[in-house]
C-alpha cells in the first residue's frame, strides 16, 4: 500500500510509441495510424510553443492522450486528446481538423475549444451563465468531458509552474467543478487525484501536516494492512471464493474532510485504510456470501452495512459496504464487489463504454448513463441562472444543502447547517446578534437544520450576543471560529473586570491600595513570571483563576503568615463582611466566566458566593450549599446578583402528595398556569401510597419560586413541597 505521491512526476517525456503500445491491445491498425497522424499534426502546429515548465508544449497533449489510452477509450477520444488545444492555441481551424480527422473528432475538439474559452469568473450571474455554457459544451458528448478531465489532471499535476494566484484559482475551480464531475461520471481515480491536488494548493499547511503525520506510522500501517488482508484472503479461499483482497489508504482529501466534518483530530480517524474484496465472479450473490464470511470472522458494527448492489449510487457505483470490529478491536471498513463492479467503481463511464461493446443487452449501467445525461441536459431548459446554479450544485454535491436568501440568492452549506451558519455567512455582526430565523416565513429555532430549497431570513436584535449552545449548533468553520472568538474576547474582558475587583478587595483588606501594585517594580516581576506584559493581563490571570490575588498582595506585606492560620482567619472575615461589601456583580447566565453550580442551582434572590475555579472562571453556589464549606476559602469571593434580562434559571423541586389520580396533572397545571416551564418531571409511588413528584422548573428568581411554592401548597392532596439539593 502506498500513498500517492505527486512529486515524483517523470521528467522523461511520454512518446507516441508509448501511447501506441497502450492502444495496440484494443484498437485496430487503421485507428493506430490515425492516432499517429494526429500526433504528427499536433507536433507540427504546436512547434516552438513551450509550457511554463520550459518543456515543449507537445508534452501536454501527449500526457492527456496517454491517460485516455490507459482508460482504453476509442480512437476519436485519444485523437481529440492530442488535438484538444490546437484550435484554441494555434492557427488551426475546426474545418482543417474535420478535413483531416473527420466530423466526430472535429465535433469533440470544437467542444473542448468552447470550454477553454469560458472562464468562470466570480460574479454570480456571469458565473452561472458560464457554468451553463461549459456544461452544455460537455454534455454534447460525454467524451468531451472525459478529455477535459484528463486535460485538467495534467494541468493540476504541473500547477507548481503557475503563479500563486492562478494556482488558487485553478485549484478552486477544480474542486468546485471538475472533481464532482469526475465523481458523477464514476471515474474515481480522477476524482481522488483532482481533490488531493486541489487540496494541496488550497490548504497547503493542512496538506503538509497531514502527509507528515501519515508518513510517520507508515511501516506499522503496512504491517497491519498485510495482516488483515491475509486473514480475509485465507477465509475467502476456504469457502471456495476466488478473488483479491486490497488494503489501501484513503486519499488525503477524504481524511481531511472527515476531520473537518466530524471535528476530530487525525488520531481519531480510525479508518485510514479501507479494505476491499474484489471477487472473480459475475454473480452478485457471491458478494453477499463474502459478506457473511467477513461478518462471521469479525463482528459487524450495527448500522454500517450499505447495500450498494441493490441500491447503486447515482453515478452507477455498486458494492457492498460494511464496517466490522477488527482483530485489535478497531473499526475496519470493507467493500465487497465483483471485478466488473470494481472496474466501474474506478473508471466509471470509461468502463461502461468498454463493456458496451462486449455485451448485447445493457442493464442498469445504461440507465445510469441516462441519468447522467439528464443531469447535464436538463440544464438547457433553464433560463434563470440562479435556478440553474442551484440545480447544478444540487446534482454535483449531494452532501450540501442549498438555501435561498430573501432576495433569491443561492447559498451552499454543509448538511446539518443551521440558521447560525447562515447568519455568520452574511456578516459577523448578523451572526452575533442573531436571535432566530424565519424559514419559508415561519419562525424556527436556532438549532433548526436547513433543508434544500429553504428561504432563510435571519432575525437579529441589537446588543444580543452568542449563547452557550451556539457551538453545538454551528457547523461551518466560519461560524464556529467567529463564535469562539467572541467567547474568547468576552472571557478576557470579563476576567479583567473580575480580576480587578478581586485584587482591589484583597488590597483593601490589608489597608493597601491597588494603585501601589501598578506603580511598583513587582508588577514587572509578575510580567516576567507569567509571561504577560500589561496590567490588564495580570488582572485577567487573577479573574480567570490562574493567579491568586493573595499571592500578589503577599509581596506587599512585611511577612507572610503561615498558611493554616491564614485560612483560619479568612473564613470568619468573609462571613462578617458579606453583608456590606460589594462583590462581583453577575450579569446573568450568559456571563461567559460565570457558571451556576449544578449542586445547588442558585437563582436570583438566593444568597450566593462565588468560587474561582482554576482556569475556568467563577462558579456560583448558594451560601447554604454544603459543597462550599469544603472549598478552598482563599478562592471564595463575594458576589451579588445584578440581573436585568428576564432570564430563567432551572431549579429542582420535590412535591409529595397523596397518591390520587390526577394529582400530578393538578400540580403541573398550577405551575404551567404561572407561565413556568417544566423541563423534567418524574413520579414514583411509595409503599405508603404517596406520590413523590420531582419537577425541574425554570424560574426568573426566588420571588417567583416562592410564588410557585405557595400555589402548589394550595393544591388539594399536596402534603409537602421542597427545593431539592443534590449535595
Ligand atoms: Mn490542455
Amino acid at each position: 500500500m502506498q500513498f500517492v505521491n505527486y512529486d515524483g512526476l517523470k521528467d522523461n517525456m511520454l512518446r507516441i510509441t508509448d501511447i501506441l503500445d497502450k492502444t495496440q491491445a484494443y484498437l485496430p491498425p487503421e485507428d493506430q495510424e490515425m492516432i499517429e497522424k494526429a500526433y504528427i499534426f499536433s507536433a507540427s502546429v504546436h512547434q516552438g510553443q513551450l509550457r511554463l515548465s520550459g518543456e515543449p508544449y507537445l508534452t501536454h497533449p501527449m500526457e492527456v492522450a496517454g491517460m485516455l489510452a490507459d482508460m482504453k477509450l476509442d480512437a476519436a477520444t485519444i485523437i481529440t486528446g492530442l488535438l484538444h488545444d490546437t484550435v484554441e492555441d494555434t492557427l488551426t481551424t475546426t474545418a482543417q481538423i474535420e478535413a483531416a480527422f473527420g466530423k466526430d473528432v472535429a465535433f469533440l475538439v470544437d467542444g473542448l475549444t468552447k470550454i477553454s474559452k469560458i472562464t468562470l469568473g466570480s460574479q454570480e450571474e456571469r458565473q452561472a451563465e458560464n457554468f451553463r455554457k461549459m456544461i452544455l459544451a460537455m454534455s454534447a458528448d460525454l467524451r468531451i468531458l472525459v478529455v477535459r478531465l484528463a486535460d485538467r489532471i495534467h494541468n493540476m499535476r504541473t500547477l507548481n509552474y503557475q503563479p500563486p494566484d492562478k494556482q488558487k484559482y485553478i485549484a478552486t475551480e477544480t474542486l468546485d467543478l471538475y472533481a464532482p464531475l469526475a465523481n458523477r461520471l464514476g471515474i474515481n481515480w480522477m476524482k481522488v487525484e483532482l481533490e488531493d491536488l486541489s487540496f494541496r494548493y488550497l490548504e497547503n499547511d493542512a496538506y503538509s501536516e497531514l502527509s507528515r503525520r501519515i508518513e510517520k506510522k507508515q511501516e506499522q500501517r503496512d504491517q497491519y494492512t498485510a495482516e488483515v488482508k491475509g486473514v480475509i484472503a485465507k477465509e475467502i479461499a476456504k469457502h471456495g471464493l476466488k478473488g483479491e483482497v486490497e488494503g489501501r489508504a484513503k486519499h488525503f482529501y477524504s481524511i481531511y474532510m472527515k476531520m473537518q466534518n466530524q471535528r476530530i483530530d487525525f488520531d481519531e480517524v480510525y479508518d485510514l485504510i479501507a479494505f476491499r474484496i474484489v471477487l472473480d465472479t459475475d454473480k452478485d450473490r457471491d458478494c453477499y456470501e463474502a459478506l457473511s464470511i467477513v461478518h462471521a470472522l469479525w463482528k459487524p458494527v450495527p448500522g454500517r452495512f450499505k447495500d450498494r448492489i441493490a441500491m447503486p449510487k447515482a453515478n452507477g457505483y455498486r458494492s457492498l459496504h460494511t464496517t466490522v470490529i477488527g482483530p485489535y478491536g478497531e473499526r475496519v471498513e470493507i467493500q465487497i464487489r465483483t471485478r466488473e463492479m470494481h472496474e466501474w467503481a474506478e473508471e466509471g463511464i470509461a468502463a461502461h463504454w468498454r463493456y458496451k461493446e462486449k455485451r448485447a443487452n445493457l442493464g442498469t449501467e445504461d440507465q445510469q448513463i441516462m441519468k447522467l445525461r439528464e443531469l447535464l441536459d436538463v440544464q438547457q431548459e433553464v433560463d434563470n441562472p440562479r435556478e440553474f446554479m442551484a440545480n447544478l450544485k444540487l446534482a454535483l454535491f449531494p452532501d450540501e444543502v442549498y438555501v435561498f436568501t430573501p432576495n433569491g440568492d443561492v447559498q451552499a452549506f454543509p448538511k446539518g447547517a443551521t440558521p447560525l451558519d447562515f447568519a455568520y455567512s452574511i456578516h459577523t455582526d448578523v451572526g452575533h446578534q442573531c436571535i432566530g430565523a424565519k424559514v419559508n416565513r415561519s419562525i424556527v429555532p436556532l438549532k433548526y437544520e436547513l433543508q434544500n430549497g429553504d428561504t432563510v431570513e435571519i432575525i437579529t436584535q441589537t446588543g444580543h450576543h452568542p449563547g452557550k449552545d451556539w457551538l453545538k449548533w454551528a457547523v461551518t468553520s466560519r461560524a464556529r471560529s467567529k463564535i469562539k472568538n467572541w467567547i474568547k474576547t468576552e472571557e478576557r474582558k470579563r476576567s479583567i473586570e473580575i480580576g480587578r475587583e478581586i485584587l482591589d478587595r484583597e488590597f483593601k483588606k490589608h489597608s493597601l491600595k491597588l494603585s501601589q501594585l501598578l506603580k511598583s517594580e513587582d508588577l514587572k516581576k509578575l510580567y516576567e513570571e507569567h509571561n504577560v506584559n500589561s496590567p490588564d493581563d495580570v488582572m485577567a490571570l487573577v479573574g480567570y483563576g490562574r493567579l491568586s490575588a493573595k499571592h500578589i498582595v503577599n509581596r506587599f506585606l512585611p511577612e507572610i503568615a503561615p498558611k493554616t492560620e491564614e485560612a483560619f482567619i479568612d473564613k470568619p472575615a468573609r462571613k462578617a463582611k458579606s453583608a456590606p461589601s460589594l462583590g462581583i456583580s453577575l450579569t446573568g447566565i450568559e456571563d461567559v466566566l460565570v457558571k451556576m453550580a449544578r449542586c445547588c442551582d442558585p437563582i436570583p434572590g438566593d444568597e450566593i458566593v462565588g468560587y474561582i475555579s482554576r482556569g475556568r472562571g467563577i462558579t456560583i453556589h448558594t451560601v447554604q450549599c454544603t459543597n462550599v464549606q469544603e472549598l478552598d476559602p482563599e478562592r471564595v469571593i463575594e458576589v451579588s446578583w445584578n440581573i436585568k434580562d428576564k432570564q430563567t434559571y432551572s431549579v429542582d423541586i420535590r412535591v409529595v402528595c397523596k397518591d390520587k389520580k390526577g394529582v400530578i396533572a393538578d400540580v403541573s397545571s398550577v405551575i404551567s398556569a404561572m407561565d413556568i416551564n417544566i423541563s423534567h418531571a418524574e413520579v414514583e409511588t411509595t409503599p405508603e401510597l404517596q406520590a413523590i413528584c420531582n419537577f425541574r422548573i425554570d424560574v426568573h428568581d426566588l420571588k417567583q419560586f416562592n410564588q410557585v411554592v405557595a400555589a402548589v401548597k394550595k393544591v388539594k392532596c399536596v402534603i409537602s413541597i421542597e427545593r431539592l439539593k443534590k449535595s
